[in-house]
């Protein structure tokens, strides 16, 4: 096998993994990092006795989704946390503690003990009969067939159907829509009408399969930090504080990055993390034909959540489980309209996550951390909306956990200005490129771009799942293409060749 010259750009999930199953493969890898601590937005980073995830705050599947395979391959990876139960449903009559799987025992009777007492009515029995009605006995057997089916097959076939027209015609249940709308916006950032079924259907499978929800020992930051330790030891070169300003091309090949400071690296191949959009800026409006510039500028982004976190000198006792969704008072056809129409609701979805609850190390002795998660706009230019969603958000935490008022020490807002200025990217967006109708399963950037050696990995192309793990999926599948082009002889067969 001949060894490449490879340069990778970015340190985040999609960035190091690949970088260091490529370093595994045999090739001579050097990854570049605009910032001056690897991870991108997942990092984790020290802060007054705490240890405070820049990002990411809960990993689906852990080590039996893409993250336990990479981990597999490198003999490397993160030391895997899961609890149960593992998280709070906060309702507006009271609260129910959940596992992972809803076919827990835990969960089972928290449901019926929701039911009994009227905070949450899912409605099984209209929604059982308006989707029989809807599908007819033998559609409704079929899509439960293969909703549980290995290999998903329900994600190609409704990749072009929006999580709410699939699920409207399934309920019409309040409780049942709302809870499946925030499940959507918690696990791809999206509202229902434009998130894609084919990729809901693969998020909720895959993880009702590994029936599990999982944090790495040490913070999210140890994901990546694993994989970049698999690359040091395979003698990559890990160059943070170095921001790429262009990748250099001539004839339709790539040729290696500049840096900002002036510095030619050398590259066969370069990998980029930075974006499809950014890595087309970064390489060069006109070294690209003219339907991928269109498909590049029309690439739509996730939305972003915003955050407000409370350090705190003692420990929410409130907060039993590591995560806490509070689901808001409002109908499941308006709860987050106000991502469009630039408005504050009366109440609201929070995402609240307590980290010394997986990993007790994460904070001082006796002391706590809580971060509330709210979903804001990713555009820049509505910052004055977020700020004003994270007032609410803070006046919701401190109803819900009356605790946090005594306790707390410092809080901090984390807008979509310090999530861009931590990726790179554009707008304060979480995720990457939207797992949308119209974007999403086959419709997908693919990793190949049309310049020889030019290859994209990350949030923005190919991949599925949830954040972190559609990146870390992306490097797997760039990985295995690569490793068998890399085994064919240069040439017309070889992908490397062809971009
Ligand atoms: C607030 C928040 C909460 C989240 N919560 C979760 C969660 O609970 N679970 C989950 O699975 N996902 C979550 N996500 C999403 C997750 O963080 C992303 O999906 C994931 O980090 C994407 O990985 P990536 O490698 O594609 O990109 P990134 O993590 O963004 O990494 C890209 C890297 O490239 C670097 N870079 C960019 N341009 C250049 C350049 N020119 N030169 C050098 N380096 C460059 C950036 O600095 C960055 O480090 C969350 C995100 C946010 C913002």
């Amino acid at each position: 096998m001949s060894r490449h010259r490879i340069v990778v750009i970015g340190s985040g999930p999609g960035g190091s993994a690949i970088a260091a199953l490529m370093a595994h493969a045999g090739h001579d890898v050097t990854l570049v990092e605009r910032n001056a601590f690897p991870g991108g937005k997942c990092s984790s980073l020290p802060r007054d006795g705490f240890v405070v995830d820049t990002g990411v705050h809960m990993f689906g599947r852990g080590p039996v989704g893409p993250f336990g395979t990479i981990s597999r391959i490198l003999g490397e990876g993160p030391t895997w946390l899961a609890s149960t139960p593992s998280f709070t449903l906060s309702l507006p009559g009271g609260r129910l503690e959940m596992a992972s799987s809803i076919l827990h025992p835990i969960s089972i009777l928290n449901f019926m003990k929701g039911h009994a007492r009227g905070w949450q009515r899912m409605g099984w029995t209209s929604t059982a009969s308006r989707a029989l009605g809807a599908l007819g006995p033998r559609g409704l057997f079929s899509l439960a067939r293969r909703f549980n089916h290995p290999r998903y097959p329900l994600y190609a076939e409704l990749q072009d159907v929006s999580v709410r027209d699939f699920m409207t015609t399934l309920s019409g249940s309040e409780d049942f829509l709302r809870t499946f709308h925030a499940q959507a916006m918690l696990t791809m950032v999206l509202p229902w009408h434009r998130a894609s079924m084919g990729e809901f259907a693969y998020i909720l499978a895959s993880t009702m399969q590994a029936s599990r929800l999982c944090y790495p020992c040490g913070g999210s930051g140890a994901v990546p930090a694993s994989f970049l330790r698999a690359l040091r030891r395979k003698r990559g070169i890990i160059r943070l504080d170095c921001e790429v300003s262009r990748i250099e091309t001539k004839e339709g090949r790539v040729r290696g990055v500049t840096s900002s400071k002036g510095e030619f690296l050398p590259a066969d191949v370069v990998i980029s993390s930075a974006g499809l959009r950014r890595t087309v800026e970064l390489a060069g409006r006109d070294a690209f034909p003219r339907d991928y510039l269109e498909v590049a500028d029309g690439l739509r982004d996730s939305e972003a959540f915003v955050a407000v976190k409370f350090f705190l000198e003692r420990k929410v006792s409130s907060m039993r489980t590591p995560c806490l969704l509070h689901m808001p008072g409002l109908s499941p056809h308006a709860m987050f309209d106000y991502l469009e129409d630039g408005g504050v609701p009366s109440d609201l979805f929070l995402f609240v996550t307590a980290p010394g609850n997986w990993d007790p190390s994460l904070v001082p002795p006796g002391g706590d951390c809580l971060i509330v998660g709210v979903p804001a706009p990713s555009s820049l230019g509505r910052q004055d909306q977020a700020r004003s969603l994270l007032d609410l958000a803070q006046e919701l935490a401190r109803g819900i956990f009356p605790e946090i008022d005594k306790a707390a020490t410092a809080v901090e807002m984390v807008l979509t200005g310090d999530i861009s200025r931590l990726s790179g990217r554009a707008g304060g967006d979480c995720i990457g490129a939207a797992q949308e109708v119209g974007q999403s399963g086959s419709r997908r950037p693919t990793p190949a771009t049309p310049i020889g050696g030019l290859f994209l990995v990350g949030a923005d192309a190919g991949g599925r799942g949830i954040g972190t793990e559609m990146a870390a999926d992306s490097a797997l599948r760039l990985y295995f293409r690569l490793k068998d082009g890399f085994l064919r002889p240069r040439g017309a067969g070889d992908p490397c060749d062809r971009g």
